[in-house]
């Protein structure tokens, strides 16, 4: 093997060019699976391992980075520690499967004590008590720079009560869990208090008309509970996502795994009374926010229409839209009854170097 030193730039494509998932599809699109218990890899929140007769098990992983998906000038350690274990736990609850072990791999510099590890794991084991899940082993090496998380997460499910992006049927409605924009409206907030802290370290912030928006970005809450709420309500999404990236990216993800269309209707977006305030007050539109803000870790999913009376009234779920035929595309109903196409500009790591996962 000849190795060579220097830039060959002229053959090179930038990532850039690319985006995430035409990348993913690009580098693992001739992946060929070698085991039959293999029954979904790539392109879900999880992939599923068929283990033994109509048992599955679920697993995913997720790799959080300092400076690109969180700042420790205002992310405390034990949160970070939280949130890093609830991106995972979203992401099997997405597939309706019940979370049971993590493993947790970190790369540290030396910039970071004993203490702040301690405030970091002190986060993990609050979340793997609250959701009952197994930390079972993971990896710990150095890094040049900033530290590094890697989690993954294991779970298991009934093969019939799994919910992949791919089951949407024409005419089932469209339906979000809690409301959005909040997460990213709470990142803006902080922000902005880390600017204002650099000019002035004396100024304590007053975030006190902020609270339900930091806490959003914070500590996220993956949603077990709307998992649990489905079986008691007897009723089975026909897909589901976890919206991480944003609401339009989602919405796209599920009608391109579906192969079909869907329209989304602005005045039904559910927004929190502070994430109207602060869209006006920070001059931003809330539509906008509620539809390309990421990390709110809601659900989205799919729901025959037979199944509206269960969910009818509950303040759990917002009906935003309904699926339509794959050729009618994916569209926005404004306010204004005009039609847009809906685009994802859900936060992209590669081209702006954002919070995305
Ligand atoms: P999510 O937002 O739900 O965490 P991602 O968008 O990160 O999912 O990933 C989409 C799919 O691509 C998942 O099935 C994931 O396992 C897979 N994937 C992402 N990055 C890679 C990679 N570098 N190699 C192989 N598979 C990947
Ligand atoms: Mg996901």
């Amino acid at each position: 093997m000849t190795i060579m030193f220097g830039p060959k730039e002229e053959f090179l494509t930038s990532l850039s060019e690319i985006g995430e998932f035409p990348l993913i599809e690009h580098l693992t699109g001739s992946f060929k699976t070698h085991h039959k218990e293999t029954i979904l890899g790539i392109g879900d929140d999880a992939a599923i391992l068929k283990l033994t007769k109509g048992q599955c098990q679920v697993i995913t992983t997720d790799l959080l980075i300092e400076n690109v998906h969180f700042d420790l000038s205002y992310m405390p350690m034990k949160h970070l520690g939280y949130k890093s274990v609830m991106v995972n736990l979203s992401d099997l609850f997405a597939m309706n499967a019940s979370a049971r072990q993590i493993t947790v791999s970190i790369a540290v510099s030396n910039r970071f004590s004993l203490e702040a590890l301690e405030e970091l794991y002190s986060g993990i084991a609050a979340a793997c008590n609250q959701f009952k899940v197994d930390l079972i082993g993971g990896d710990t090496t150095s890094s040049v720079t900033g530290l590094l998380i890697s989690i993954t997460a294991i779970g298991i499910a009934r093969e019939k009560d799994i919910i992949k992006r791919s089951g949407a049927q024409e005419n089932d409605l469209l339906v979000v869990t809690g409301d959005l924009g909040g997460a990213y409206l709470g990142l803006q907030v902080l922000e902005r208090e880390k600017q204002v802290f650099a000019v002035n370290p004396n100024n304590q912030p007053d975030l006190s008309s902020y609270s339900y928006l930091v806490e959003r970005h914070l500590k996220p809450e993956a949603r077990l509970d709307v998992i649990n709420l489905f079986a008691e309500l007897g009723v089975k999404p026909t897909s589901m996502i976890d919206i991480s990236d944003g609401l339009s990216s989602e919405v796209l993800h599920l009608t391109k795994c579906s192969n079909l269309g869907a329209v989304v209707y602005e005045d039904h977006l559910p927004l929190d009374p502070q994430v109207i305030s602060t869209c006006e007050e920070f001059n931003m539109d809330s539509t906008t926010i509620a539809l390309n803000g990421g990390e709110d870790y809601e659900l989205l999913f799919t729901l025959s229409q037979k199944d509206y009376p269960a969910i009818k009234g509950n303040p759990n779920f917002t009906v935003i839209g309904h699926i339509t035929r794959e050729k009618e595309g994916v569209h926005l109903i404004t306010r204004a009854q005009s039609k847009i196409p809906l685009i994802a500009r859900g936060w992209d790591s590669l081209s702006k170097g954002q919070d995305s996962d």
